[in-house]
């Protein structure tokens, strides 16, 4: 993988350009959202230059100093990594869109502090779809009770879904957890109709052109841009 940041931000547009391409879909419906956790201030720079509006953390307290840093009317931070209860004040001062809202009680903890701050929150419901202990997201049965408890949030928008699947070195045998997370999308879209459920929020470096062609609308790639992580 050579080439700087900007080059390598110009091959995973290509890339996503082609997969929508075969897949019959707008490559301006595919948002790269790009992963700058452990990422460097001055790296995300060049990613700003070189034109990404769009960048995801995924812990609260890294992204509140780069925001303060980098922060601009122009630029987007989501939050794609796990949310604590206790962190989602300032969790929904920092961003325009948490992928990972997964229980009822901090859906009414992002609801309240939305309506202290005079926010609409948005937010994605992540699935935990290979039901793996160790990682977040809710089990896809509580899926619809979670929109139906959302219903009591006048703060809180929520706009799809979000998923990691289990990791596969053959992106291939990522396929059925995409097109699972797409199908109970539409069931919650067909019981939920006043929901907008627009986003899918799945694929990383190593599978996001799987991920495009399963209806991705975000994807959220580290590494492709931005080489191997350190991590902390
Ligand atoms: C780190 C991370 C990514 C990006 O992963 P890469 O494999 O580096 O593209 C995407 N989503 C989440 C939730 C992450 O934590």
């Amino acid at each position: 993988m050579g080439g700087g940041v900007r080059e390598r931000i110009e091959q995973v547009r290509r890339r996503i350009a082609e997969a929508a391409g075969r897949s019959d879909r707008d490559p301006n419906g595919v948002e790269l959202v790009a992963v700058t956790k452990s990422v460097a201030v001055s790296q995300i720079r060049e990613a700003l230059d070189a034109g990404l509006k769009v960048f995801g953390e995924n812990r609260v307290q890294e992204a509140k100093g780069k925001v303060a840093l980098l922060g601009s009317p122009s630029t987007q931070w989501h939050l794609v990594g796990t949310l604590q209860t206790n962190k989602s004040k300032l969790a929904v001062e920092l961003f325009d869109l948490i992928h990972s809202l997964d229980s009822v009680k901090l859906a009414a903890s992002m609801d309240r502090h939305g309506a202290a701050l005079r926010k609409q929150v948005r937010a994605l419901i992540e699935v935990n779809l290979g039901g793996e202990s160790d990682k977040s997201g809710l089990h896809e049965s509580e899926l619809l009770p979670l929109l139906q408890a959302c219903r009591a949030y006048a703060h809180l928008t929520i706009e799809g879904l979000m998923a990691i699947p289990p990791f596969h070195r053959n992106p291939q045998d990522a396929r059925p957890f995409f097109r699972r997370l797409r199908l109970l999308r539409d069931e919650a879209a067909d019981t939920h109709p006043d929901y907008r459920l627009r986003h899918l929020s799945m694929g990383m470096s190593n599978d996001f052109e799987v991920a495009i062609e399963e209806g991705a609308t975000l994807v959220r790639i580290g590494t492709a841009i931005f080489g191997n992580r350190v991590e902390a």
